[in-house]
């Protein structure tokens, strides 16, 4: 297999940098898999040079948008063309099945294909003044976008930034996880080979706690479009606001999954084991507080612990795998933890909580209850393939414990009541919910956060509004 061997800086592709080397582990056999060049702090100097000169020398961000449409389509069509290789390489580096690699892929060219027609719907305003004369607006590219990616979903992360940032004219320094840089890389490589003209996309690899705050507080950079862990986001915004950058964080979640007595009970078991174990638990949207009216409790428990059986833990290039093994070493610890922690102080497993495989990153899916709402595993973002299940009283108190975190990311409800369905999807403090189903981040609607999980929007119309600035324009004219 041809792994990505370079960076991308001004339009040229870099084998080598001043930061060594980095060196990807495979999750499903702990083996050493190839090595990517890391981008010291002369690299992100060059990086941002480029991206700040292009920005300002080339006609990207001055032609009208349709023209940049056709170079996000020719991108799309190159990661079409290459969507298997894109996805062996993901499923391999981040130990995610197949079948979601190939998912994520097309959501990234998908992605690109939106914002190549969506950005004719950024429209201005014209505005009656009181003063006489003619007031229009207009959206303007911000400038250099530093855009920093996490590695649960590390293609479709960077699609969600770089496409709507490039369709606005602005010129980006994208910088993947360490741990998940090669689709990221190429993805680098298709933008070259579709014409987006050097300097207005640079792919730099390399350690966030060495490169990371030297990218965010640069003087070059005007905006951090940044995906990943709370108090990440927290250090960049403290980063950002000496110099007023334009920020949004798309941050943890620990969402809630509520079923109400006088729902589908067994749709919603069904549908509860993927809504948390996807991508083993490493989801910012897991609903891994699992939130069932007392009559119900009992159905709900046993059906999802059956559905959550059935799934097969597997290799990710195994076509029937469904859940793989987790990103590192480190991260299966930091989860086992949780669940120890869970088991002495009076949690039952209901299933899982063991490695299933002897070799690889592997943990079975593990559903706990008997958990106090307010325990560890109840509040904090686990990252990993677990979720437990509290019963509430009414629906007073699922509100109260669905918004009782500190985190607003996603969640879901589960009812035949319409009206209640409508009141407590309203009163749940997140950003976006679903209803009957656990499915809630389409490409054409606003996706992020309240609270905790962050601010802005991705995806959608509105995503296009985080990468440019309103400018207000009036011209004097003499009516009468
Ligand atoms: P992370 O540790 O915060 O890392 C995210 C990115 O930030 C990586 O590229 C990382 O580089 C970089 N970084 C680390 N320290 C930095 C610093 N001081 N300055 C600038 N950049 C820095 O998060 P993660 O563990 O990769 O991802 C998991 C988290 O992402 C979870 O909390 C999850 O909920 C969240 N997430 C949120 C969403 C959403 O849309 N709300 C979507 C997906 C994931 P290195 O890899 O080199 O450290």
């Amino acid at each position: 297999m041809q792994f990505p061997k370079a960076l991308l800086i001004d339009g040229k592709l870099r084998a080598e940098a001043t930061g060594g080397r980095i060196q990807l582990i495979e999750p499903a056999t702990e083996q050493p898999m190839c090595e990517v060049p890391a981008a010291g702090k002369p690299e992100v100097d060059e990086a941002l040079e480029a991206a700040s000169r292009a920005f300002a020398t080339t006609r990207w961000a001055r032609v009208p948008a349709p023209q940049r449409s056709g170079v996000l389509l020719k991108v799309a069509t190159l990661i079409r063309e290459h969507a298997e290789h894109l996805a062996q390489l993901e499923a391999r580096n981040a130990g995610k099945p197949i079948g979601d690699a190939r998912w994520e892929i097309n959501a990234g060219a998908r992605c690109f294909e939106y914002y190549a027609g969506a950005v004719s719907a950024l429209l201005g305003e014209t505005i009656p003044t009181s003063g006489e004369g003619f007031d229009y607006t207009l959206r303007v590219p911000v400038g250099v976008v530093a855009a920093i990616v996490p590695w649960n979903f590390p293609f479709l992360m960077a699609c969600w930034k770089v496409a709507p940032a490039l369709v606005t004219g602005n010129s980006v320094v994208l910088k993947p996880a360490s741990l998940t840089p090669l689709t990221a890389l190429e993805l680098g490589r298709l933008a070259l080979e579709a014409g987006v003209p050097a300097g207005i996309l640079q792919v730099l690899a390399g350690p966030g706690s060495e490169i990371g705050d030297y990218l965010v507080a640069h003087p070059r950079t005007r905006k951090i479009a940044f995906t990943g862990e709370t108090s990440t986001g927290a250090r960049i915004m403290k980063l950002a606001a000496d110099d007023l950058k334009r920020v949004s964080l798309e941050l943890g979640g620990k969402s809630p999954n509520i079923i109400f007595a006088d729902a589908d009970i067994d749709a919603a078991a069904a549908a509860a084991p993927m809504s948390v174990f996807a991508n083993t638990g490493q989801d910012c949207c897991a609903r891994s507080r699992v939130l069932v009216e007392a009559p119900a409790y009992k159905r709900f428990v046993e059906g999802f612990v059956a559905a959550t059986r059935a799934l097969v833990v597997g290799d990710p290039l195994d076509e029937k795998s469904q859940i793989g093994p987790m990103i590192s070493k480190g991260q299966r610890e930091r989860v086992e933890a949780y669940i120890d922690e869970a088991r002495n102080s009076g949690g039952r497993i209901l299933i899982g909580g063991d490695r299933p495989r002897a070799k690889g990153w592997y943990l079975a899916p593990t559903i706990i209850d008997g958990l106090d709402s307010h325990a560890r595993a109840c509040q904090e973002e686990i990252f990993g393939p677990v979720a437990c299940v509290i019963p509430f009283r009414d629906e007073a108190e699922a509100i109260r414990l669905a918004n009782d975190t500190v985190y607003g990311l996603a969640g879901s409800l589960w009812t035949r009541d319409l009206e209640r369905g409508l009141r407590v999807a309203r009163a749940v403090e997140t950003g976006v919910l679903s209803v009957n189903t656990n499915s809630s981040v389409y490409q054409e609607a606003p996706f992020g956060g309240f609270k905790r999980s962050g601010f802005g929007r991705d995806l959608g119309l509105d995503a296009m509004r985080l990468y440019t600035e309103t400018k207000n324009v009036f011209i004097r004219v003499r009516y009468t």
